[in-house]
C-alpha cells in the first residue's frame, strides 16, 4: 500500500523499517500547537460537483408500474453471474448488459465489496443497473425492448487546500495527527524531504513545520485525503522547502530553486538488504583466488525487489556468465548500473525507459553465487566506481520556461507556508 522504496541515500534503512513494522511505531518526537485552516482562496479547486439523485427511479416512471432498486454489495466469492441468479434475473439480460464495455469491464474486475444498484420492474425483469466505474464516473444502463441504453454520470472531484503547521515535541506522525494529519500526509511529507532529512534519527524538538494538503470531496462528501503540495519543514534550525510540481507529466517535490529534491540515483537499489560484501579486491568466495570485486553485494531473502537506482533505458536483461540473470541500465552521460544473480527478471525489456525505483529485478542466486544476493555495479563511462562513495551527478534544475511556470504554479502554496510560519512563530 504505501510505497517507501524511494527512500534512499541518508541512512534510510531504519526508517524503512520503522516505516514497514507501522506508522505509528516510529519513534521521532514531536508535538502539537496545531493549526489547521481551510484555505479561503480556492485557486486549485475545480468545480462543485453536482448532487447525483440516488438511485431510486425518476418521478417520470409514475406512469409505468413502479420498479423496485436493490443495492448489492459484493461479497467474497460472487459474480455478476452469481448476482443475477440471486436477484432471479435471466442470464440472458446479463448478456446483453455485457454488451456495453463499461458493464463487461465492471464484470470483469468485480471486487468485495463494490455496490451494483438494480432496477427491478414488477414483472421481475431487470430495468437498469447503476454501478460506478470509477471515483468519479457512474454508469447508469437501462434496459428497454429496443436494447441497453448507456448514460454516463460525471462526478467531479474535487480538490481542497488545507494547511497545518506544528512543532515536534514527542512522535511526528503523533504529533501530526494532532494537528489533524493523517499519517499517509505525514508519510507522503516524509517521501517528499527523505534526501535531506533523516526522519529516523535527525528530529529534534522544537523542529517545526508547515504542510499545504489536499483533500479529496465529491459531492460534499469528503473521500480521502490527497498529497502533499508543499511542505516547509526547520529541522535543527536548518530549513527545508518541498514544493509538488508537475514536470514531464511527473509530479515531483522540488527546492525553492527549482532543483527536483530527488537524488539522480539511490545510493541502494534494495531495502531491507545487508550490505556484505564492499568495492576492491578480495579473495573471491567461490573461485578462493584474490579478485576485484567490481561491486557491492547485498544479501536478502531470494524475492526481494530490486529498484532501478535511477531513470535509464534497459540496455540489457537477460543471462551473462557468472553474473547470472542480469540487468543493465544506461542513465545517459555514460553511466550504466548493473544488477546480477537475479532469481528472476522484472518486466522491461531491453530498449524500455525505467524510472528510479521500479522493480526491475528481484534477488536470487542465478550464476555464480554463493547465497541470494544483488551484485550491484556503477560504472562512468565503462570504469567500475564504488557505488557507496561515487560522487552521484546533480539532477538538473528547471529551467527557462519550466522554471517561470514552476514559479508561477507553486507561488500560492509558497504563500500559505509563509503565512502559517508567521502565524506560528507569532504564538510562541
Ligand atoms: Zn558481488
Amino acid at each position: 500500500m504505501i510505497h517507501v522504496r524511494r527512500l534512499a541515500p541518508k541512512a534510510p534503512r531504519a526508517l524503512t523499517a520503522a516505516l514497514g513494522l507501522g506508522l505509528l511505531a516510529l519513534t521521532a518526537s514531536v508535538v502539537p500547537a496545531l493549526y489547521r485552516a481551510m484555505d479561503g482562496g480556492a485557486a486549485d479547486t475545480l468545480t462543485l460537483a453536482v448532487a447525483l439523485p440516488p438511485p431510486p427511479p425518476p418521478a417520470a416512471e409514475a406512469v409505468a408500474p413502479a420498479s423496485e432498486w436493490r443495492t448489492v454489495r459484493i461479497a467474497s466469492g460472487q459474480t455478476l453471474g452469481s448476482v443475477f441468479a440471486d436477484l432471479g434475473l435471466s442470464p440472458r439480460t446479463m448478456h446483453r448488459l455485457l454488451e456495453v464495455p463499461e458493464a463487461k469491464q465492471m464484470a470483469s474486475r468485480l471486487q468485495v465489496g463494490s455496490e451494483l444498484a438494480f432496477e427491478i420492474g414488477p414483472d421481475g425483469e431487470l430495468r437498469g443497473l447503476r454501478f460506478d466505474q470509477d471515483e468519479s464516473r457512474r454508469i447508469a444502463l437501462a434496459v428497454t425492448e429496443d436494447g441497453v441504453r448507456r448514460e454516463v454520470i460525471e462526478r467531479p472531484i474535487e480538490r481542497r487546500t488545507l494547511v497545518a503547521g506544528g512543532t515536534i515535541t514527542s512522535s511526528l506522525f503523533a504529533d501530526g495527527a494532532r494537528a489533524g494529519l493523517s499519517a499517509p500526509v505525514m508519510l507522503d511529507m516524509v517521501k517528499a524531504l527523505q534526501y535531506d532529512i533523516d526522519f529516523a534519527q535527525d528530529l529534534r524538538e522544537g523542529d517545526s513545520f508547515q504542510i499545504v494538503y489536499e483533500e479529496l470531496w465529491r459531492e460534499g462528501e469528503r473521500l480521502r485525503d490527497g498529497g502533499v503540495v508543499a511542505v516547509n519543514f526547520v529541522n535543527q534550525g536548518k530549513h527545508y522547502t518541498a514544493l509538488r510540481f508537475e514536470h514531464e507529466g511527473r509530479a515531483e517535490f522540488f527546492d525553492l530553486e527549482g532543483r527536483p529534491l530527488r537524488k539522480s540515483f539511490m545510493r541502494t537499489p534494495i531495502e531491507f538488504a545487508r550490505l556484505t560484501s564492499g568495492f576492491g579486491a578480495r579473495r573471491h568466495p567461490i573461485l578462493g583466488r584474490m579478485r576485484m570485486h567490481n561491486g557491492v553485494d547485498y544479501a536478502a531473502p531470494v524475492g526481494t525487489p530490486i529498484f532501478a537506482a535511477g531513470d535509464a533505458r534497459v540496455k540489457f536483461a537477460g543471462w551473462q556468465n557468472g553474473y547470472g540473470r542480469t540487468v543493465i541500465l544506461d542513465h545517459g552521460n555514460g553511466v550504466t548500473t548493473l544488477y546480477a544473480h537475479m532469481s528472476r527478471l522484472g518486466p522491461h525489456r531491453v530498449g524500455e525507459r525505467v524510472r528510479q525505483g521500479q522493480t526491475i529485478g528481484y534477488v536470487g542466486a542465478s550464476g555464480l553465487a554463493t547465497g541470494p544476493h544483488l551484485h550491484y555495479e556503477f560504472r562512468v563511462n565503462g570504469v567500475h566506481r564504488n557505488p557507496l562513495t561515487v560522487t552521484m551527478p546533480k539532477p538538473e534544475p528547471l529551467k527557462g520556461p519550466a522554471l517561470a511556470e514552476f514559479r508561477r504554479a507553486t507561488a500560492p502554496a509558497l504563500a500559505q507556508l509563509r503565512r502559517l510560519e508567521g502565524t506560528q512563530l507569532a504564538a510562541r
